[in-house]
């Protein structure tokens, strides 16, 4: 059918997420994409294989789900063969949702499209889009049809939600008035816990608010089933967003949380840091390193706890920090915590590197002093010679926040050698003092 090619198309990442958590089948594959700047997540499902009977239970097994879970649906019909009995079973089901279906017809390169296509029009899901997906053909204008209007729904909504979110400040401070002085002129930060399932985020959460006053405000909008929570500490005001649900719960262990790729994605990008929940006692699995991959390809802040500290030996200890070491090695801005959400060890530390890592990416900084850090790393240690001519950075200045970015202009910099823009990437950190919070730096050829 093409739907891989499509997607690979939309993503163009090689590495998706594979949806692989308990309670989800393994067939389906998340990535991010973007249009027109804005950004969208692509699920491709599995497909279904098209077999009469029983095709209402390979689509309860996974494509339900993604319908579920997707705000636009493209149906793709395979122009060449024409229209299936498949084709038709799924029409059904799409027609009795609430959903922005498209049907998409694929492979119409070489053939007469819209003679080939007729038939589809049977569907009575509307009009039929042509694409080649191998060839990238008809691709954009299926974006810009598809994604528009949602584009400009979005954005009304967006509007709406803003104002619920000064309406939501505004609540907040009425309620901290009694007993506070302090006037809340900055905006909270918000904090995204995410993770598996079972690592622990719901007990987490309740410790946390279970310390602190707290109003539960369910924040209607685009971010469907995380709850934000607002919640001071140490007179400072945060939002917790809760991607386990657990407000919804009355026990924690009351309803097994079902995990949503999606609901953790909107967090991630909905956030200013990211606190990942990993479980200490399980190790960190493929899922974990997803789940950080998007963190990190959105640029977010970022901190990671390893729950479940308790009760284990040093030989334990030595060995989960040692596996650690080598799977997470590569993250060496975020800061590592070990802690006990069941019993509290550990917890309040947590906040301290979420202010450091949120001060860290809001952090302003002068050209100057861009300039001066730069100078020095490379008195410190030259530049390697390229093709005989050594490498010579200019100028240096501030290209955004959020995760900070620093552009550097000189000569032949795109031949720099990764190893020393890292060095360069960790000599701004320490003289920065900048934690929690990936750095981008941009080379510029020439001044
Ligand atoms: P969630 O699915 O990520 O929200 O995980 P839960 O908070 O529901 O926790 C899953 C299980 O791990 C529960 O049985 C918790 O009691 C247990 N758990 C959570 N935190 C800790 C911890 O720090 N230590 C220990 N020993 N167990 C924990």
């Amino acid at each position: 059918m093409g739907k891989s090619t499509l997607f690979n198309r939309l993503t163009r990442t090689r590495d998706a997420l594979v949806a692989d958590f308990p309670g989800l089948t393994r067939d389906r594959k998340y990535g991010q994409a973007n249009y027109d700047g804005y950004e969208f997540i692509v699920v491709d499902t599995g497909g279904i294989d098209g077999s009469e009977e029983g095709i209402e239970i390979e689509m309860a097994d996974q494509s339900l789900l993604a319908i579920e879970e997707a705000d636009i649906v493209l149906f793709l019909v395979d122009a060449r063969v024409g229209m299936t009995v498949a084709d038709q079973a799924i029409a059904n089901h799409l027609r009795k949702q609430e959903k922005k279906c498209f049907v998409v017809a694929n492979k119409t390169d070489g053939i007469d499209a819209d003679s080939n296509c007729a038939e589809f029009y049977q569907l009575s899901l509307g009009e039929i889009h042509h694409i080649a997906a191998s060839h990238g053909r008809g691709i954009t204008l299926l974006l810009e049809q598809t994604l528009q209007p949602l584009i400009a729904e979005l954005a009304a909504l967006d509007e709406d939600v803003s104002n619920d979110d000064e309406e939501l400040i505004d609540l907040y401070q009425e309620d901290s008035e009694d007993d506070s002085h302090q006037a809340f002129a900055d905006k909270p930060v918000k904090l995204a816990i995410i993770g598996r399932p079972n690592v622990g985020k719901s007990t987490l959460t309740n410790r946390i608010l279970g310390e602190e006053r707290v109003i539960v405000y369910d924040m209607p909008g685009t971010t469907r089933d995380s709850i934000y929570i607002p919640m001071t500490r140490n007179d400072k005001e945060y939002i917790l967003i809760d991607t386990a649900g657990v407000r919804k719960r009355k026990k924690v262990s009351d309803v097994v949380e079902k995990f949503s790729v999606i609901k953790t994605l909107q967090a991630i990008e909905d956030c200013n840091v990211v606190l990942l929940v990993v479980d200490a006692r399980a190790g960190i699995s493929d899922q974990d390193l997803s789940l950080l991959g998007f963190a990190l390809n959105s640029g977010r802040s970022l901190v990671i706890a390893v729950n479940k500290w308790d009760g284990l030996d040093d030989y334990v200890k030595d060995r989960i920090k040692s596996e650690l070491d080598r799977r997470l090695g590569f993250i060496d801005f975020a800061r590592l915590h070990f802690i006990s959400a069941l019993h509290g060890t550990g917890v309040g530390h947590l906040f301290e590197s979420v202010d450091e890592a949120y001060e860290s990416a809001t952090k302003r900084i002068s050209t100057a002093m861009l300039r001066r850090i730069m100078d020095m790393a490379q008195a410190d240690h030259q530049p390697p010679l390229v093709r005989g001519r050594r490498v010579k950075l200019k100028y240096a200045h501030a290209g955004g926040y959020n995760p900070p970015r620093i552009v550097i202009h000189g000569n032949q910099v795109h031949d720099l050698p990764d190893s020393y823009k890292r060095y360069l990437m960790n000599y701004y950190r320490k003289a920065l003092k900048i934690m929690g919070t990936p750095i981008k730096i941009e080379f510029r050829e020439g001044d």
